[in-house]
């Protein structure tokens, strides 16, 4: 694992997400180091050559960057934190880099939303619940810790991150449960919203987009540990399965009254 610390020039980012205005990504890499990810696009463009999940640059300096850009007067605006990489991944323990964002953001009471795959999150109630737009999303790919531990090796265990989940909800928290990407034969959509129930305000949802370099890792877990299922993935899934799936999510959302705010599929 390399752990390296940077100095950023800029951070607060344009959206691509219809529904945000700005994006921060307050390191670059990410250790959850999950298998289908499709952010190891950022090797290309940072000159890493080490596996994705083994390295990370942390922006030592963000805080003060923002404080800088925020008071040129930027335009205030939904920040999602983050896109391509985890706002609470292991190494934000150590160096607090989420937390000073978020408490400039604080400052100029910023609308937020964060989306992450761990229940460190929960350290920053203190100041998640003084925002007076603030929303936080957990992934919930699969319940089983087993299929967890082999497409989201680093990343917080399925049942810390429902009850990441309820504690937010209770805190008053605006909460949304992510289930992306939908793994094919893995994820189980019924069990994860009986989950989530009385938890979160909203879900998303994901189909698995196989074409983004992710492929080779997805292939070797499922030779390993999966290999019945190895032929259906090798032959990709069409529209038409993703219909059914659409379908199911739909219906989920009546049992469970649980809104979907969005299907997203690549
Ligand atoms: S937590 Fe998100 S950014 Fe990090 S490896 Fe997993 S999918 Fe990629």
């Amino acid at each position: 694992m390399k752990i390296k610390t940077i100095q950023c020039k800029s951070l607060l980012g344009k959206s691509r997400l219809p529904e945000a205005d700005y994006c921060i990504n307050p390191y670059i890499g990410c250790l959850h180091g999950c298998i289908y990810c499709y952010s190891r696009f950022m090797k290309r463009f940072t000159g890493h050559t080490e596996r994705w999940g083994e390295f990370v640059d942390v922006k030592i300096n963000a805080p003060e960057i923002l404080e800088k850009e925020l008071l040129r007067g930027s335009k205030k605006g939904m920040v999602v934190l983050s896109s391509v990489t985890d706002p609470y991944q292991q190494v934000e323990e150590k160096y607090k880099i989420t937390r000073g964002i978020l408490e400039i953001l604080l400052k100029h009471d910023f609308p937020i939303s964060i989306l992450t795959k761990s229940d460190l999150v929960l350290r920053d109630i203190d100041l998640l619940k003084q925002f007076s737009d603030c929303e936080v999303g957990l992934t919930i790919t699969t319940l089983d810790e087993r299929v967890a531990r082999d497409f989201e090796p680093h990343s917080s265990f399925p049942q810390q991150r429902v009850n990441a989940l309820e504690t937010l909800h209770k805190e008053g928290i605006r909460t949304y449960g992510f289930i992306g990407p939908i793994l094919p034969r893995l994820t189980e959509l019924q069990p994860i919203f009986a989950a989530l129930q009385g938890k979160v305000d909203f879900v998303m949802a994901e189909n698995l987009n196989m074409k983004c370099g992710n492929w080779r890792d997805i292939q070797e877990v499922l030779g390993k540990n999966y290999p019945y299922l190895l032929p259906l993935y090798r032959a990709r899934f069409d529209q038409k399965y993703w219909n059914t799936v659409e379908k199911e999510l739909e219906r989920l959302t009546e049992e469970f009254n649980i809104p979907l705010k969005g299907f997203y599929q690549h």
